[in-house]
């Protein structure tokens, strides 16, 4: 957990920096998502990711693994959840294991989130960070976890707590999203949510609406906003953004 006082004086020391021209570099040529996020938005991504590489570890799985480029372009995705956003969402988050291989005992999963810790598979996210396009991003999907944990200890796809005026509008609108969801995919529909969103945990809950859901929100903005406008609406007030119309350049 990361103390309110501690966020508070890395977001005083960080306000107005911006990364160095290799950490930019580094950014610009790896990462998918990072050529059609717009200027405005530029600026407090990069100083949410400078706070976020002080205040939390990334683990060493053998000497110089996770290295620090490597920590940049997680931290990077991470951020950009939050840039319009409070550091707050991640205020339960101690650390951030990046595997070079599999995930130990998670036969298959690139990636796993709790509220303390997220787990990614380097091997996979290696392949994939470039992809900015199809709607399916690792670490978006991972840290979407966290913020939907952070609110109430549970990732249910409602990312606010049950006392906010906002629950109900939640609670419904991820119930229509779902059967959507489902429906599209048994009908083998084209369709901007992937079907993995369709899972329903034995209490009935959906977890992996808001995870998938952001990546989609994100990566496939125009076609989330024509195929689920009231979704679109909704992630674009909870993050502060309208990804589409930010121009899908390079
Ligand atoms: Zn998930």
């Amino acid at each position: 957990m990361v103390l309110v006082a501690e966020i508070e004086d890395s977001e005083e020391k960080h306000r107005g920096k911006k990364l160095n021209e290799s950490q930019r570099h580094l950014l610009s040529s790896k990462l998918g998502l990072w050529p059609w996020v717009p200027n405005e938005i530029k600026q407090l991504w990069e100083e949410k990711i400078l706070c976020f590489l002080e205040l939390f570890s990334f683990p060493e799985k053998r000497d110089d693994f996770p290295t620090d480029d490597i920590k940049l372009l997680v931290a990077a995705e991470a951020c950009l959840l939050i840039s319009k956003r409070d550091f707050s969402d991640y205020r339960f988050l101690q650390s951030i294991h990046i595997w070079e291989n599999q995930i130990p005992r998670q036969p298959g999963a690139h990636g796993m989130a709790s509220m303390r810790e997220v787990h990614l598979s380097w091997k996979y996210l290696e392949k994939t960070i470039g992809k900015g396009r199809d709607g399916q991003n690792l670490v978006l999907h991972e840290f979407a976890h966290v913020i939907d944990f952070s609110d109430d200890g549970k990732a249910q796809s409602i990312p606010v707590p049950r006392t906010s005026k906002d629950f109900e509008f939640w609670e419904k609108l991820i119930a229509e999203m779902h059967a959507k969801i489902v429906s599209a995919h048994s009908e083998g529909t084209k369709f901007p949510v992937r079907s993995y969103a369709g899972l329903k945990c034995d209490k009935g809950l959906t977890p992996e609406i808001f995870s998938c859901g952001t990546s989609a929100f994100f990566e496939c903005g125009k076609s989330l906003k024509q195929e689920c406008p009231d979704f679109y609406e909704a992630m674009a007030g909870f993050y502060g953004m309208d990804p589409a119309t930010w121009k899908k350049i390079g």
